[in-house]
């Protein structure tokens, strides 16, 4: 799955609000996926970005009391600074109503899509919903309402532009079921095929620019009407590659050769924008479409739906600044299953960090180290058979790399930290198994094989520590960071050892304990 450019691309949200953690989880796994392709070689490019030009940011800036520009420029801020809080390597971010690049590439597109014969005007009356800024087919709708809101929409009677979706139902079937444009995971791909056979109907691509407060994109040569929002919103995935402002970026990442690759991440209720629009809009522009489409449930917080604007979504940043961008990234990752809704509390998130980070694997990298200081005066023993009892461990170690690309080939992060952290169980109970320091006290009173033997285990459980560091690097990259920092030698000494995770629960019991009453060292430091 290798291949010369990868893109990866995360939803644009709306800024009518701060971001919470349902946000966090995309950036993250996106986040991870273009860590770990870099390692394995590949030129990836991980866009983000904002969606300025929402409906549903004028209502709220004019709720706010605030002028529509200040507003979103304000809480574009606090989605910018997710990217030091959550620890993220976003290549480029692209905001719709600020980046130069956007607009001449949204008119560009649009053109094309007039050229295709695909643009006409039409009166339309409808529901709409301003939450989803989509019209809804009564038969859509639940209860009389909003599937996603669960509000009342609209009456709405206007004069629009309509794109001619209908045509492309046939080639986007195609593309899906070829798996030119794989959709993941399967029941995703399925209930667009369903979409798709229940007939597409064009769809309205335009506002009257007095409805929309005059925030947005005119329609080239109709300065009455602005683009629709996600229509605009969409095209950031090639106008942030220079599609209409030039450049080699398009070419190289959008328009890339074989074998490049396209990907782009989404929660599920925006699928039919990102797998039936979108690509139609690609199709009838002539352009390629998305190689990848990952598409992931939501979180829940503490039971509630997490919505921006209800202000119940827990904040990121703020989570990240109390209790370290590892505890969050950890609790996305390794909780969140790729098919299915999982719910977000705080305790969940420390109690996750507490035992694994903390007890499990902080614990690990400290009593190796401390047992390195104290029997081999902190120089790691030479390469050495892998002892016996140690071949589950050398094994979860050599396969961890393996492991988790595999699982992260089909976006299951669960999976593929769940590779990674074998490395750290098994290391445990091989510690608890052979108990060096039992080894060390034979070899005090003399015997040497047992002497052996315990340069054998220090050896494979340094490098058990070592794997860790480098396994672990694109999920958590700061914990990583330490925990390499803990196993490189200076002047051919490790460094001593220094806890490399902090207990988020004060009522969590010492490591030390948890560990087990032994000679090797628990969170003591070595000496
Ligand atoms: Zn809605």
């Amino acid at each position: 799955m290798t291949s010369p450019h990868t893109y990866i691309t995360t939803t644009i949200p709306y800024v009518n609000a701060r971001p919470h953690i349902g946000f966090a989880l995309e950036l993250v796994q996106a986040d991870v996926l273009a860590r770990f392709l870099r390692l394995r070689g590949d030129r990836v490019r991980f866009q983000a970005g904002t969606d300025d030009h929402s409906l549903k940011n004028v209502l709220a800036a004019q709720a706010a009391g605030v002028g529509v520009r200040e507003f979103v420029d304000r809480n574009a801020e606090a989605f910018l600074a997710l990217g030091p809080a959550l620890s993220l390597t976003v290549d480029d971010v692209i905001r719709t109503s600020r980046d130069r690049r956007h607009r001449p590439g949204v008119e560009r597109f649009w053109q094309a899509c007039a050229d295709a014969g695909d643009l006409y005007r039409k009166r339309y009356e409808g529901l709409y919903c301003t939450g989803c800024e989509q019209f809804y087919a009564p038969a859509e709708l639940r209860g009389g309402r909003c599937p996603e809101h669960e509000t009342e929409p609209q009456q709405v009677a206007e004069e629009n532009w309509f794109f001619r979706l209908s045509r492309y139902a046939q080639p986007l079937r195609q593309a899906i079921t070829s798996g030119e444009l794989r959709i993941e995971p399967a029941g995703r791909r399925r209930e667009v095929l369903a979409l798709i056979d229940g007939g597409l109907e064009d769809f309205s691509v335009s506002r009257p620019a007095e409805r929309a407060d005059g925030w947005g994109i005119p329609v080239p040569g109709d300065a009455g009407q602005v683009i629709y929002v996600w229509w605009d919103a969409l095209c950031n995935y090639v106008t942030a590659l220079g599609y209409g402002t030039g450049g080699g970026a398009y070419r190289r990442w959008w328009a890339g050769g074989p074998g490049s690759r396209r990907i782009q991440l989404l929660g599920k209720g925006v699928l039919r924008f990102h797998a039936v629009y979108w690509p139609a809009m690609l199709l009838s522009s002539g352009q390629p479409l998305p190689t990848d489409i990952f598409v992931h449930d939501y979180l829940t917080a503490g039971g509630r739906k997490i919505s921006k604007s209800s202000g119940s979504g827990a904040d990121p940043a703020a989570l990240a600044a109390a209790y370290g961008t590892d505890a969050v990234r950890w609790w996305l990752l390794r909780e969140v299953p790729r098919v299915g809704d999982a719910d977000f509390t705080v305790e969940r998130m420390i109690a996750r960090a507490d035992d694994e980070l903390a007890n499990g694997l902080g614990n690990l990298v400290n009593r190796v180290v401390a047992m390195v200081h104290r029997y081999r005066d902190g120089r790691v023993p030479g390469p050495r058979p892998v002892p016996a009892g140690g071949e589950d461990l050398d094994a979860a170690c050599r396969q961890a790399g393996d492991r988790a690309w595999a699982a992260l080939a089909e976006f299951d992060f669960r999976q593929a930290t769940a590779a990674v952290w074998a490395i750290a169980d098994e290391a445990n109970r091989f510690i608890n198994r052979v108990r060096p320091w039992e080894l060390a006290r034979a070899e005090r009173d003399g015997d040497a094989g047992a002497g052996r033997r315990l340069d054998a285990v220090l050896g494979v459980l340094f490098g058990a520590c070592s794997a860790l560091g480098r396994e672990l690097s694109a999920f958590l990259p700061d914990a990583a960071a330490r925990v390499t920092g803990q196993c490189t030698p200076d002047g051919g000494r490790l460094p001593l050892a220094s806890p490399v995770f902090r207990r988020l629960s004060p009522e969590a019991r010492p490591a030390a304990e948890v560990s087990g009453a032994d000679d090797g060292g628990g969170q003591a430091p070595g000496r």
